[in-house]
């Protein structure tokens, strides 16, 4: 995927069937349903895939328990069946990771039981093990940093982890491999109409600050958080369609929480749901639930997060957290479809909505990442409906995506590129120092810089630390001293000067500041 291709390919474009503005889960998973039915299809993000949400999820692949609690049986079922879906096709990037509800009180064992047996039954032949209680003794062997005052046992279930970010880029070159044109770093910033219908948009080359107006047949919103600011250039009134919930994540090390399980506790003391769960070599902690006014693509952790969190983790962690333990925090803002009359956001659905306005533009919000390719297909049939294209079958349910193929542990950390791993080891073997490490505590390569830039579109260091890897939500401190280095190789291959090496590193810095806990 070379971005300077792709542009070109959109300057000698006239007209395309369908536009997507915003490249996270959402306009991913619609430019690939798109692409794959051959529509001649555009994507186009404003700043990196991936930058906003999409990169700051809990990482699972779930019906989600929590929706079960609140008795939404069709979000579960339909989640479950989309979970199934992505182990088929994305095997490299998710797996099955064990959870452990632990009970306290004399109830809990029974009453998480049940409903986990429920989860089992509606993921029918696409579950991927069978829940069961588990003794005292039982837990605390998959669980041994767990606090044992009280504990009684606990019940274990299963279900999916991934890696948002890479998931996104693979997707990306999806849309790609199947003639689509997903660009990053290019910002919608007015829609083009004509009888008070869309007829295209108007985006800004954010990269060389050139503008064009490109038509379409028909315009999909898919900018999660920011979908309200899409919908205002349509009749330049004030729209409010999303309401913004922000959640939080700290990350530690492995210690603690040994072993391969992770922690569930599906009610907090404010009734929220706390994971702990193992990911890559460390353990991520969360989440909230809090209301936010105003869409960022940087949001920054509250300091009551942060308290919220490490206060509950020592409630069920032998071992107390303390801010220096944390190697990084991140926020994300949940794109909520609001609702009529919900008291607070923890209690809107997660369902998703499609909506047509007057002018045609059609807007999607809600769903989580799990539902993104279902989400993908119902909207690619409204907008194929809504522009009179040729009515074809969706085959994303059985269509593999970029990479897909079986874990191969001996690739190491190249794993997680699935069928890519080979391509990256035969740069190794053109330059042997590319197979070095960019860091004594994490394990990224330099050659994994080289592929990131000629082949996944890395426009910038973040692009490389915060998605293309994950250094920056692993190990925020250590991925500030990688800038540097990666910054020289990312100049070598985009053929930047010293200046933009300077830029690079300094911009970095600041973003990784909202990541590091003061102590
Ligand atoms: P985004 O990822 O925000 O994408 C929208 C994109 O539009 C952005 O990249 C933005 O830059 C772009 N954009 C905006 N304006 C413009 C413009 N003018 N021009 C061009 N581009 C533009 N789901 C799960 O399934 N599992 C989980 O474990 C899970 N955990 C979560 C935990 C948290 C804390 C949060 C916040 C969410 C979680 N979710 C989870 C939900 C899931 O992450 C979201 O539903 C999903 O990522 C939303 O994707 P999106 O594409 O709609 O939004």
């Amino acid at each position: 995927m070379d971005r300077n291709e792709l542009i070109q390919k959109l300057e000698s474009s006239d007209e395309w069937d369908v536009i997507i503005i915003g490249g996270g889960a959402t306009g991913l998973g619609a430019a690939v349903e798109s692409a794959s039915r051959n529509y001649k299809t555009l994507l186009l993000e404003q700043a990196d895939f991936a930058k906003g949400t999409s990169s700051r999820s809990t990482k699972l692949v779930h019906g989600g328990v929590r929706y079960l609690q609140q008795g939404n049986i069709s979000l579960v079922r339909e989640a479950l069946h989309e979970r199934g879906l992505l182990f088929h096709n994305a095997p490299h990037l998710v797996r099955n990771q064990s959870f452990i509800v632990p009970s306290y009180k004399w109830w809990e064992g029974p009453f998480y039981g049940v409903g986990l047996k429920l989860y089992d039954l509606l993921a029918g032949k696409l579950g991927l093990g069978p829940s069961k209680k588990l003794s005292r003794e039982e837990t605390l062997k998959r669980l041994p940093t767990i606090e044992t005052e009280g504990l009684r046992g606990g019940v274990i279930y299963y279900d999916g982890q991934f890696d948002d970010a890479r998931l996104a880029i693979n997707l990306a070159e999806s849309v790609y491999d199947q003639g689509g044109t997903p660009i990053n770093y290019m910002k919608v910033t007015d829609l083009l109409q004509s009888g008070g219908k869309v007829k295209g948009v108007k985006v800004v080359d954010v990269e060389a600050d050139r503008e064009y107006q490109i038509r379409s047949k028909t315009v999909i919103n898919a900018t999660g958080i920011f979908a309200d600011n899409i919908l205002n250039m349509t009749d330049h009134e004030e729209h409010s369609t999303v309401v913004l919930s922000q959640g939080i994540h700290l990350v530690l090390d492995k210690e603690f929480l040994p072993g391969d399980s992770a922690i569930m506790v599906p009610s907090t003391d404010d009734g929220r749901v706390l994971f702990a769960i193992p990911w890559y070599d460390k353990v991520l902690i969360g989440t909230t639930d809090t209301p936010v006014d105003e869409p960022t693509l940087e949001p920054h952790a509250l300091e009551k997060e942060i308290n919220f969190i490490l206060k509950h983790a020592a409630r069920y962690l032998t071992k107390d957290p303390k801010r220096e333990d944390v190697k990084s925090v991140f926020a994300g803002l949940r794109p909520l479809a609001k609702p009529d009359d919900a008291k607070d956001t923890a209690s809107v659905s997660r369902d998703h909505s499609i909506t047509v306005d007057e002018s045609g533009l059609i807007t999607v919000t809600g769903g989580k990442w799990t539902t993104y390719r279902k989400m993908g297909e119902d909207t690619i049939r409204k907008a194929a409906e809504l522009a009179g294209l040729e009515n074809k079958n969706s085959i994303t349910e059985n269509l593999v995506i970029h990479g897909g193929q079986n874990y191969n542990h001996t690739e190491g950390v190249l794993k997680y590129y699935g069928s890519d791993a080979a391509h990256i080891k035969k740069l190794i073997e053109e330059q042997s120092d590319w197979g070095e490490k960019l860091h004594e505590r994490l394990p990224y390569i330099k050659a994994q810089v080289i592929w990131a830039v000629r082949n996944e579109m890395a426009r910038t260091v973040e692009d490389f630390l915060a998605r293309r890897t994950r250094a920056l939500l692993l190990d925020a401190k250590a991925s500030v001293e990688m800038v540097p280095e990666v910054a020289r190789l990312m100049a070598m291959e985009l053929n930047k000067d010293a200046k933009w090496h300077k830029n690079q590193v300094e911009a970095y810095r600041e973003v990784a500041q909202n990541y590091i806990l003061d102590c």
